[in-house]
């Protein structure tokens, strides 16, 4: 089957691009490609994309998420790592002018010069991310995103199914991955997939998680960096009360900890996985004279 223009995606396809480009996945880089229609739409839908919208895709892989945004989309930037799939990504995109393709890895390229573009017109600071991610950096990227002064305004990203859980968790099961996002937008599961959602199939399944991404974040601090290491120090024994961990990884008394508690409504006889964003906020502001 070749490729072909407009909606949908299929294993046979996916399968006659490997098959063409003489390609074989590579599991170190997450490539397990989409090859549910059902999923591809429900990813379209989620980002409820118009024909304003820039969007950067994360990952495009053999294209076919890629050929879906860019039906909707005013641009498509689709950044892939692995330069043996360039041939078949220019391929199945050459009828989309509205998309460029890029080389690079997320971690490491200057989102900045990615956003601008060819060199044409001003700093794009208005964006949407649609990633099938690969699951090895799902944690990093997410943070690297996020905590980037050119943050996009919504996230649409596949993730490992356990990791979403994880996302969306709240007071009782919170993590710092869960504070990392919920500090800076608010995340919700939007779909479930099979792991035969992807060839080839990875062993575990996943789900579609859409962030909005707050304009400004609900906590205002004076300093970020300093939030999250007490953030850091509270997850860093899970096991133990705040009251007896929050001495130890700060370097303070017990007792300015049981105090900065109680100021901040805290129980002190709570766990680090029991506090929500906003716990951690009030915390931090009583805490943070005695940080610096
Ligand atoms: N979007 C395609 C799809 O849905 O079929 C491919 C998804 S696959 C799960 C993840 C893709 O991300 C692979 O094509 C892989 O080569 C690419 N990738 C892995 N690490 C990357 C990185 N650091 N930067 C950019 N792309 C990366």
């Amino acid at each position: 089957m070749a490729p072909r223009r407009g909606e949908g995606v299929s294993l046979g396809e996916i399968r006659w691009l490997l098959r063409e480009f003489n390609i074989r996945p590579r599991k170190s880089l997450g490539q397990n490609f989409l090859v549910s229609d059902v999923l591809l739409r429900a990813i379209a839908a989620a980002a409820e994309i118009d024909e304003k919208d820039t969007i950067l895709e994360i990952g495009a892989g053999l294209g076919t998420l890629t050929r879906a945004l860019a039906e909707r989309a005013h641009r498509v930037i689709a950044l892939e790592i692995d330069e043996r799939l360039l041939p078949p990504l220019r391929q199945v995109l050459q009828d989309y002018p509205n998309v460029e393709i890029v080389q690079g890895d997320i971690l490491k390229i200057d989102l900045a010069q990615l956003l601008a573009g060819r060199g044409e017109g001003p700093k794009e600071v208005n964006y949407k991310v649609v990633a099938n991610l690969p699951y090895y950096i799902t944690s990093h990227l997410l943070r690297h995103l996020l905590e980037n002064p050119l943050k996009p305004r919504l996230l649409v990203v596949t993730v490992q199914r356990e990791v979403a859980e994880r996302l969306v968790a709240g007071p009782g099961q919170m993590s710092i991955l869960s504070v990392s996002v919920q500090f800076y937008g608010r995340p919700r599961i939007v779909a479930r997939a099979p792991a035969r959602a992807f060839y080839p199939s990875p062993k575990v399944a996943s789900a579609v998680v859409r962030i909005d991404v707050y304009a400004e974040p609900p906590a205002e601090l004076d300093d970020v960096e300093a939030f999250f290491s007490l953030v850091r120090a509270g997850f860093a024994q899970r096991r133990k009360y705040l009251k007896n961990s929050l001495p130890q990884g700060l370097g303070l008394s017990v007792h300015q900890v049981t105090s900065a508690l109680g100021r901040a409504g805290i129980e002190e006889s709570l766990r680090p996985q029991a506090l929500s964003v906003g716990d951690w906020a009030r915390l931090y502001r009583e805490l943070a004279p005695k940080l610096r």
